[in-house]
């Protein structure tokens, strides 16, 4: 079974006027997102999703001009060869690094989309897992900057939906963030779990006088307080205290970023994102890494229900496997465009779909609903 053909389909969706969701990265202008398309001899095809960065038409040109050509011809099942003719030619020398690894991704998972499929098994069966129900956390672009009252009665809605656990945007003003996860704490009692995202934006001096508040919160973890490569802060705000652990990951490329984070001593929570950090066959590679240090992989999700349920079977796979993160963004159309691929039960988990591949029926007639648009999906004030 070769692979004869690979498409990168990207698509957007601008927010409504005035329902911005403002974070440490930024202001959502429009959601973007890349589904890849896999076409074999055998008739199967798979699909994967790569996120888009900030620029889904560098994406989408690096797929077709580049790794399209790189891999038609060579066994659809081959994921580890694959994996690897796109490391020599775009990671060892004159290579686009993180947007490779992108590109990389949605490739990958949509391979694995065909093994599945050509096995008749559903991805959590393939990859020695078992259908087994998984702890979710209300997460995606939700849970924003606003008044602590809005952001509680926000937090409360998912907690009635059955979410025992949910993240918190911080990075904002250490004022600010005080406030509302102090309030949101009081809001919800001592039984759900409150994560919290910074999304990078904090200075090493902001995080000493927020981490000892989240402490007194038991948040579950201070995620991404500073930029993927600033490995003195992160090594530094672990020190700060035992109790709030930090976690980072969905900006990490490939395990040998993840081993820089090892190496480090700074990150106990591992994020790796499918669609991102170079697919399934390098998030294995990764958990593994993980696992023989126990650290947890709460592995991060992004836009579409492929990414969606790649992730589900993956951590219905991982020994040390964590939270999965739940998108309960207000304004995502691409998240249930091929039908929900998740539902949240009375116990806060979630189970992977059951068909074969990742389990997801694409209809790619409402692709055209989503025209790119081509750009940054953030922006961010100076
Ligand atoms: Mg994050």
């Amino acid at each position: 079974m070769k692979i004869t053909r690979i498409t990168a389909i990207p698509l957007s969706y601008r927010l409504p006027e005035g329902k911005t969701v403002t974070m440490g990265v930024g202001s959502t202008l429009k959601r973007d997102a890349i589904i890849i398309r896999v076409e074999t001899s055998e008739g199967i095809t798979g699909y994967g999703e790569s996120h888009p960065g900030r620029s889904p038409g560098a994406i989408t040109s690096l797929i077709h001009n580049t790794l399209a050509p790189l891999l038609q011809g060579m066994d659809a099942t081959d994921v580890v060869g694959a994996w690897q003719r796109v490391h020599r030619m775009q990671f060892s020398s004159h290579g686009l690094g993180a947007g490779a690894a992108l590109a990389l991704s949605g490739i990958d998972m949509a391979l694995w989309d065909i093994r599945g499929k050509a096995a008749n098994m559903p991805l959590y069966e393939l990859l020695g897992g078992s259908r087994r129900r998984i702890p979710a956390y209300a997460g995606g672009i939700a849970l924003g900057y606003q008044p602590a009252a809005a952001l509680a009665a926000e937090a409360q809605s998912y907690v009635e939906r059955g979410y025992k656990a949910l993240k918190l945007r911080i990075g904002d003003t250490v004022k600010d963030d005080i406030e509302r996860v102090t309030h949101v704490r009081q809001a919800l009692g001592d039984d759900i779990d409150i994560l919290t995202d910074a999304n990078t934006a904090y200075t090493i001096a902001q995080v000493r006088r927020v981490l000892p508040v989240l402490a007194d919160i038991q948040a579950g973890w201070l995620e991404e307080p500073f930029a993927c490569n600033d490995f003195a802060s992160y090594r530094e705000a672990a020190r700060i205290t035992p109790l709030v652990p930090i976690a980072a990951g969905e900006n990490h490329f490939m395990r040998f970023e993840f081993a820089q984070m090892l190496e480090a001593g700074a990150v106990q929570v591992w994020q790796p994102d499918l669609s991102k950090t170079g697919g399934i066959t390098e998030g294995i590679r990764i958990a593994a890494l993980a696992s023989a240090f126990r650290i947890p992989v709460h592995a991060h999700s992004s836009a579409t229900g492929l990414n969606h349920a790649a992730t589900l079977h993956f951590l219905a796979a991982t020994e040390n496997a964590g939270y999965f993160e739940a998108c309960v963004s207000q304004f995502n159309p691409f998240r249930d465009m091929f039908g929900p691929t998740f539902q949240i039960g009375a116990d806060g988990c979630v189970e992977p779909p059951s068909g074969p591949g990742l389990g997801v029926e694409v209809d790619e007639a409402i692709f055209k609903d989503f025209p790119v648009i081509d750009g940054p999906g953030y922006v961010v004030k100076f």
